[in-house]
Order: C-alpha cells, then sequence, then structure tokens
C-alpha cells in the first residue's frame, strides 16, 4: 500500500488525504492492475 496518497474532486473539492479517507470518500479503480482512488468522490460520482 502506498503511504503517501491523496485524492481531490474536481466537482466539489472533497480532499482525502490517506487511505482511510479515499477509501471512505471516493473509493478505489483498478487501471493496468494497480489500485487508483477514482477522481470524483462517492457523491459526485453518484450525480454524475
Ligand atoms: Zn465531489
Amino acid at each position: 500500500m502506498p503511504n503517501v496518497i491523496k485524492s481531490e474532486c474536481p466537482k466539489c473539492g472533497k480532499k482525502g488525504k490517506n487511505y482511510e479517507q479515499i477509501e471512505d470518500k471516493f473509493g478505489w479503480r483498478i487501471i493496468k492492475g494497480k489500485k487508483r482512488p477514482q477522481s470524483y468522490c462517492r457523491e459526485c460520482r453518484r450525480r454524475f
């Protein structure tokens, strides 16, 4: 698990600055075998 990881939602500006926050607010996707944070938070993805 990478220890420096963060994500910011480009729509609402919500930030996840550690694994737990990203897990909770963003969720993950697998790209080419690598686990990366979703670019949009869960809430914005639902409304997209
Ligand atoms: Zn958002």
